[in-house]
């Protein structure tokens, strides 16, 4: 058992489970016999940050962050709805905190007393230009998640480790305790939710395999997770300490593959993973790809063309399906909010693409 009693989860992770999947090779797992992806425009509502992650480069620090203003939301969802893409996925750093005195004082004069609060809105622009939202906005509190749970088709947050690394250590000290609480506070929620674990930041092995069993865990708890991202850090103006080898990809992908049920979609991201390589250890999905926006986490790494992931899923000799930004289970069973529902089901463009989606093969 492990976790953080201060931010109220706890998760239970067998040591005999541990060591099995410790002893998982990529020969002792299967390829997919499908591939799935969705089709996004990336929405970075707003650069601020509370936390400084040494590896990453999308956050900005006070008096240089940005926040979206409406107009530029509308105008991303527009051109992102016009070349058929069904997700607006909202990226942000982690709640900004009292440093972003800018960003406060916008969002104020907005009409908006937080960014969640914003966000709110945002998605609503997103779903009048029929696009369903899908928002990672870092850790939430049980308040933040649902002011916004009903108008998001799915969430997300990267676990990215249970283990302390010194990569998201420093005065604002990232915690996998909230991120655990952020993942069950979505299941707690009812929320169709997006995790992952991030690959070379400090962890070993052994925090591989228990955070992978964590996000199980959690799963087996409320049935919310729909799929578990494996990305490898990438070297960028911030982290220059290298990326993980093939191997260790191919071990990792395999170990997610053996841990998670099958209701899980193993991804892994097209423009970061070198998927050739990884499709024969359980790969089954691609992630969101942009045909018109940049992936802004990863600015540097361009997103493939659609054409490429015809050709990755061509090396698999596998079939490559486009899904909707949450997994057709959770209609099927009655998970979304009536807001999301209606969107899916409505007389219009939007639902008529998205209802094309959930009616393929
Ligand atoms: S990885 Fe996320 S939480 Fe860490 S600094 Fe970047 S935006 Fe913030």
């Amino acid at each position: 058992m492990f976790g953080a009693s201060e931010y109220g989860v706890e998760v239970s992770v067998d040591e005999a489970d541990v060591e099995r999947l410790l002893a998982v090779r990529p020969r002792d797992v299967e390829s997919a016999p499908a591939l799935s992806y969705a089709r996004n425009v990336f929405v970075p509502l707003t650069t601020a940050c509370r936390y400084t992650c040494t590896y990453c480069t999308y956050y900005d620090p006070p008096g240089e962050a940005e926040l979206l203003a409406p107009e530029a939301v509308r105008e991303i969802c527009e051109r992102g709805a016009d070349a058929g893409c069904t997700e607006a996925l909202f990226t942000f750093g982690d709640d900004p905190d009292d440093r972003y005195d800018r960003i406060h004082s916008q969002l104020e004069a907005w009409g908006h007393d937080s960014i969640h609060s914003y966000l709110r809105a945002a998605c609503e622009i997103a779903l009048d230009c029929g696009l369903l939202p899908h928002s990672n906005p870092g850790d939430q509190t049980r308040e933040q998640m649902a002011l916004v749970a009903d108008v998001n088709a799915s969430m997300g947050v990267m676990l990215e480790t249970t283990a302390d690394v010194r990569a998201h250590s420093g005065t604002r000290r990232k915690e996998p305790g909230q991120r655990l609480r952020t993942i069950a506070t979505a299941g707690e929620l009812a929320v169709p939710f997006t995790t992952g674990i991030l690959v070379g930041v400090g962890e070993d092995w052994r925090d591989r395999a228990e955070s992978l069993l964590a996000i199980r865990d959690l799963h087996d708890r409320y049935g919310h997770v729909q799929e578990v991202i494996v990305q490898p850090v990438v070297e960028n103006d911030r982290w220059q300490r290298g990326s993980p080898d093939v191997e260790t990809l191919r071990q990792v992908t395999a170990m997610a593959s053996a841990a998670l049920p099958d209701d899980v979609s193993v991804q892994s991201p097209p423009n970061l993973a070198p998927v050739r390589e990884l499709l024969d250890c359980g790969v089954d999905d691609l992630g969101g790809v942009s045909p018109v926006t940049d992936d802004h986490i990863n600015p540097g790494y361009a997103w493939p063309e659609l054409r490429e992931l015809e050709e990755i899923a061509a090396v698999g000799d596998v079939p490559l399906d486009e899904r909707l930004p949450v997994h057709e289970r959770y209609l099927a069973e009655g998970w979304l909010s009536p807001r999301i529902e209606e969107a899916i089901d409505g007389d219009d463009d939007a639902g008529r693409r998205y209802r094309a989606l959930l009616a393929a093969p």
